[in-house]
Order: structure tokens, then C-alpha cells, then sequence
């Protein structure tokens, strides 16, 4: 028998069965079952299984496989989760992906830049007030990773007036863009920049990255984007940054738990932007036909597509 293609989800059940159509339709050639509908015979031949948030348990009754697609970019939580000596993982590298998340840093830089958080406050207030207009090109924007995503907001960012600079594992040259690496990259990144996004993958290196000493570095009045993981910001501390307003605003997209609990402080603190894990959605059409290019590769000529470093955990 054909070696049919799981799909083991644990998401929304409208987001799964928009996943199951679109990965049907840009692989009619392959049958794409939901795991939990699979005979055992259909399991036992399986080669490739695409997840998002799978239970471990149903990767692991598929003794023929091969290669674990990732249907998201971050896999903090297969790595950590699937066992040890387990077949590749693979992430989503989606163009579309990277495109939307530097139209959301580009959209929440300007927030920033046009003073946004101030006026929504003196609107509370009824207060009418006008601060000082401040070009990009007096900006800098820092950016903790230089990746997929990373990489884009920078060109992005670039394009539109501001001083770029970021920051990488390993050192780089990228055009037009002020690059650091290693832990004194970190803190001069820091020191330079006005507002700094986080772009890294929750790793064990990354957990509790910015926490009270980095957070002191940053220039007072700074703000803070978080579009990559919640765990990487110490949420106490930055709270704390923000109270003392050394820093001046954070925008968060991701949390420590997700959804954000109601009693959060996060929630009604007016230096907080808080947004519902929405700066780069999947794009199911996308995602499916760059899931559908790699396994033609693999089916053509047994190539698989470029897997994560565990040792890493990126
Ligand atoms: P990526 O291509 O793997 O790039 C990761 C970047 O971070 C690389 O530049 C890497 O350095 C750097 N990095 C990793 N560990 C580091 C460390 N310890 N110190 C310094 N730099 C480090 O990842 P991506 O596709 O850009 O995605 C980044 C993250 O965004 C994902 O992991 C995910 O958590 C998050 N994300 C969020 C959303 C959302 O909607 N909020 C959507 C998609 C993704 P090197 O270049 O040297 O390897």
C-alpha cells in the first residue's frame, strides 16, 4: 500500500479542517488523513506526519516515519516533547509567513515611533496634548534574531527610514543593517536601540533572556516588541521596567500562557499593548503548498528539507 501523510493537530477544529482542505488541494496525488482516522494498517505505513501541537503519543505510533512537519515556524514544544532519536523535524519556512510578520513589526514600529500609546492615554483623559515628531531616521530599531522572520523586519524596517540593527547566534553581514552577535553583541544592541523587537526561538539559551539586568540596559524611554515567545521576557521584570517607566511601552503578542489569564496585570496596564498571538498568522494556502514542494522533492528523489538542530532547539 501507498504510504499515506498524517495530520495530527491539537488546534481549533475550524483551523484543522481549513489545513486538511488546503494540503488536499496542493497534493491531490497524496491521501492526507487525520491521524485519530487512520486504520492501524494506514499508521503503520506512514512516512511523514504534519503536526501543530500533536500529543506525542500519536507521533510515536508511527514506527515508519521518516520526517515530523512542523505546520508552525517556532518548535520549542516538539523538541522539548517528541523523544529523544526521534526522525527530523522540520519547520514552516513560509515566504508569506516572513511577509506578514514585517508588515506586523513595520505596523507596531509606527505605532511606537507616532507616539500612538501617549495619545490613546490623553484620549482617556480628554487631554489635548502634542509631542514632538520624531523622523525614523532618528530611530534605531534593534532586532534579537536575524532569521527568517528576523531578516524580513529588518529589510522592512530599513525600507522605511529606520536605523536598523540586529542581533544573531552567529555573527553576520547583512546590508544597510548594524549587526552584533554573542553576549556583548546583546548589550550594545541594547544600549543603541530605541526599539527593540524579539525575534529569537524559545530555546534553553533564549528562556529568560530579558530579564531586570538586560532590561536595564535598554535606553530609558525604549519600548519593547515581543512577537517570538512569551517565556523569552521575564514578565515580572518587565513589569517592573514599565513601572518605574524606564521603559515607555511593550508590545506583546506572546505570553508565558496562552491564552493571557483574565487576572493577568498585563491586561489594563496603560504602557502594555496587548495583543492575542496574531502578528504573523499561518497562511493555509501557502503553508500547504510549501509543505507540498518538499514532499514532491521527497518523493522525487528522497530529499528531505532542511531540519532543526536539536542540539540547538532552532
Ligand atoms: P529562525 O529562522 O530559526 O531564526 C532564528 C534567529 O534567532 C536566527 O538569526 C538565530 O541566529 C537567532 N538565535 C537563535 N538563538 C539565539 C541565541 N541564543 N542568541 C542569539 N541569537 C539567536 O526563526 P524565525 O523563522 O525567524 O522565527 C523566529 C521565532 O518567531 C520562531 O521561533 C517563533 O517562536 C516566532 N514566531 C512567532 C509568530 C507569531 O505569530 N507571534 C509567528 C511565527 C514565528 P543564527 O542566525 O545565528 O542561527
Amino acid at each position: 500500500m501507498s504510504d499515506p501523510i498524517a495530520l495530527i493537530t491539537n488546534i481549533r477544529s475550524d483551523y484543522e479542517a481549513s489545513y486538511l482542505s488546503a494540503l488536499a488541494s496542493a497534493m491531490p496525488a497524496e491521501k492526507v488523513i487525520l491521524f485519530r482516522q487512520m486504520s492501524e494498517e494506514q499508521r503503520a505505513h506512514v512516512q511523514i506526519a504534519i503536526v501543530a501541537n500533536p500529543d506525542p503519543a500519536d507521533v510515536a505510533a508511527l514506527p515508519r516515519l521518516v520526517w515530523v512537519q512542523s505546520l508552525w515556524a517556532g518548535v520549542e514544544q516538539l523538541v522539548t516533547r517528541l523523544p529523544a532519536g526521534g526522525p527530523p523535524i522540520v519547520r514552516m519556512l513560509d515566504p508569506e509567513m516572513s511577509r506578514t510578520m514585517a508588515e506586523a513589526v513595520l505596523a507596531w514600529t509606527y505605532y511606537l515611533q507616532r507616539d500612538m500609546p501617549a495619545y490613546v492615554r490623553q484620549q482617556r483623559q480628554g487631554l489635548w496634548h502634542q509631542h514632538a515628531y520624531r523622523k525614523p531616521s532618528s530611530l534605531t530599531v534593534g532586532i534579537l534574531g536575524l532569521g527568517s522572520l528576523g531578516k524580513a523586519a529588518a529589510a522592512r524596517l530599513g525600507d522605511a527610514g529606520f536605523k536598523v540593527a540586529g542581533w544573531s547566534r552567529s555573527a553576520k553581514r547583512l546590508p544597510g543593517i548594524q549587526t552584533f552577535s554573542n553576549g556583548d553583541g546583546l548589550v550594545a544592541l541594547l544600549r543603541v536601540s530605541d526599539i527593540v523587537v524579539c525575534l529569537v526561538p524559545l530555546t534553553s539559551e533564549t528562556r529568560g533572556l530579558l530579564h531586570t539586568g538586560l532590561l536595564g540596559i535598554m535606553k530609558p524611554g525604549a519600548s519593547l516588541i515581543n512577537f517570538a515567545r512569551g517565556p523569552i521576557v521575564v514578565t515580572d521584570d518587565l513589569l517592573a521596567a514599565l513601572d518605574s517607566g524606564h521603559l515607555s511601552h511593550a508590545v506583546l503578542d506572546v505570553f508565558d500562557e496562552e491564552p493571557l489569564a483574565p487576572d493577568s496585570r498585563l491586561w489594563q496596564h496603560p504602557h502594555v499593548s496587548v495583543l492575542p498571538h496574531i502578528s504573523a498568522p499561518t497562511d493555509f494556502e501557502t503553508t500547504a503548498a510549501v509543505i507540498a514542494a518538499d514532499i514532491g522533492a521527497y518523493r522525487a528523489n528522497g530529499a528531505l528539507p532542511c531540519s532543526v538542530d536539536l542540539a540547538l532547539g532552532y
